[in-house]
């Protein structure tokens, strides 16, 4: 398939190139075969993307919502249309399993409906101050004008679909940023936008690595950072944003527990655990990878959970029988066994996988097992670190307390999650989480209707739900005199 794009950025409707950036390429992760070569943007492109969406934003915002929304469903639409090949090439470029990135289109174009649908009654209170007749305020919720998207590199296609659709639906313009790991998809969704009728200018991808990241929103006409990305990042993002008074949503990392009760359904907690830990080999912000069981459970979860990771088929991303494909950056495979010689190092047992699994034909490619870790105790860098991998930590509890405790041990607070059926200490222990999001009885569901982030370090803002609207709106008070103008002169 078609892997190399037309050209490295899309600029006021048109693909544009600029070789005088530096080159990077993208590389297949299943073989480590280069699939893509591009050129980080210069200064003059990050000036011509911040100034096309400049230029374009102030008639998109005068548009009636349910115009804006016209557009937004039409691309939703030219999305679900070329799905199949979006997924392939987000498949080429995270490695991630076909059946996975099948989701992504189908993810990205819901937010666009979604957005579409919510925009045209999304308003302003009106806030009377006494009296029939009298004086009052209303509020307007007004675009902030030119945002800056950056998206990390394990769900390339839809993350651009989520912050574009509210932004754009919000009466905003972009520039978005992919990650320099997975440049491809995002200019799908430029293209997709233009053919759907979005004025030129309005969302802008433009390459390259931090420092374009960080020159797109240094920009003076830039007024916020919608962010994915780790912590250490993520703080760098919005210290910047914050030095400039500019907004910022940060979607960041996690180490979220997942805390499974004795009378939880055996089979129920297992198939929770391994989705909250090995769906897109791992690379997950919200995986439940710290995972507390209590005592009189604990051997036959261990056993059970081996028994069923040692079966996950690892195999080809383009096999529809395959469940899990590869790391998507060499520097993540290295990462991820370094965790593993920690974990083995620190005395936790190595359950089962910790190696290389052997991919005849793929050998260049950023493989792992799928691993899990038993005997895991709090203090460990395995339990405390987040490893976006393949790697579950299985911590025994005995009483209700101690786990929201130890849960709650953690500079993170992105997700968690909690199996039981006592239906009383499920929304007690889900009241005491503190994380941004969780799951009773389940894991990783993530609803576009519902509020997505963290709480702690795990990031600001909200993106999904009406909430994430907030971020990509500014409020105004009009007051409204009704009466004669009082004066103490
Ligand atoms: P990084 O923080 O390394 O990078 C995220 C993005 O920021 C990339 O596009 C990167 O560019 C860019 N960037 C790097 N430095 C700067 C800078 N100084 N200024 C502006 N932009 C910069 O994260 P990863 O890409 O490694 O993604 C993995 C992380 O993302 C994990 O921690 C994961 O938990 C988190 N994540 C959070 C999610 C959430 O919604 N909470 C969802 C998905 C992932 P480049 O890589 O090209 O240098």
């Amino acid at each position: 398939m078609q892997t190399q794009p037309k050209a490295s950025h899309f600029i006021g409707g048109t693909h544009v190139e600029d070789k005088s950036g530096e080159a990077f390429s993208t590389v297949y992760p299943a073989t480590g075969e280069t699939i893509g070569e591009l050129h980080s943007a210069t200064p003059e492109i990050v000036n011509r993307a911040v100034a096309a969406a400049k230029s374009a934003q102030t008639g998109w915002a005068s548009l009636p919502p349910s115009e804006r929304a016209v557009v937004l469903r039409r691309a939703a639409g030219l999305i679900r249309d070329r799905a199949d090949e979006i997924a392939r090439l987000d498949t080429m470029d995270t490695g991630r399993a076909l059946t996975e990135t099948q989701n992504d289109p189908v993810s990205a174009a819901a937010s666009l409906d979604f957005f579409a649908g919510i925009i045209p009654a999304y308003n302003g209170q009106s806030i009377g101050l006494g009296g029939s007749g009298g004086p009052f305020v209303y509020t307007r919720r007004e675009p902030l004008g030119v945002t800056c998207g950056i998206g990390a590199w394990n769900y390339p296609f839809e993350m651009t679909g989520w912050k574009s659709a509210t932004a754009l639906a919000a009466g905003n313009a972009m520039v978005f940023k992919p990650s320099e790991y997975t440049p491809l998809s995002a200019l799908i969704l430029a293209e997709i936008y233009k053919e759907a009728g979005l004025p030129d200018g309005l969302f802008n991808v433009i390459q390259g690595l931090g420092p374009v990241g960080s020159a797109i929103i240094e920009h003076p006409d830039v007024a916020k950072v919608s962010f994915t990305g780790s912590v250490p990042t993520g703080k760098k993002v919005l210290g910047l944003a914050g030095s400039l008074m500019k907004y910022g949503t940060m979607e960041l990392g996690g180490k979220s527990p997942l805390v499974i009760f004795d009378d939880a359904p055996l089979e129920n907690a297992v198939n929770g655990a391994l989705m909250a830990n090995f769906y897109s080999t791992g690379q997950i912000c919200t995986n439940g990878t710290r995972v507390f069981v209590q005592k009189s459970m604990h051997d036959d979860f261990v056993s059970r959970v081996v028994e069923r990771t040692r079966k996950i088929r690892i195999g080809d991303p383009f096999d529809p029988e395959t469940q899990m494909g590869p790391l998507t950056s060499r520097m993540q495979l290295d990462k991820v066994e370094r965790y593993i010689a920690i974990g083995k190092e620190e005395g936790a047992t190595l359950a089962c996988g910790g190696g290389r699994p052997e991919m005849q034909g793929m050998e260049g490619g950023f493989w792992v097992e799928p691993t899990v870790f038993t005997d895991v105790t709090d203090d460990m860098r395995i339990a405390r670190e987040e490893i976006f991998g393949p790697v579950m930590s299985i911590l025994p509890f005995e009483e209700e307390d101690e786990a929201i405790a130890r849960a709650n041990d953690t500079p993170f607070g992105l997700a968690a999650g909690v199996f039981t059926t006592d239906l009383n200490r499920a929304h007690r222990v889900a009241g005491q989480f503190q994380a941004g999001m969780c799951w009773i009885n389940n894991f990783n569901l993530v609803p576009l209707e519902a509020p997505f982030g963290g709480y702690k370090d795990s990031g600001v803002g909200r993106e999904c739900s009406m909430a994430a609207l907030d971020q990509f709106t500014q409020i105004k008070s009009v007051y409204v005199e009704t009466g004669t103008v009082e004066s103490v002169f």
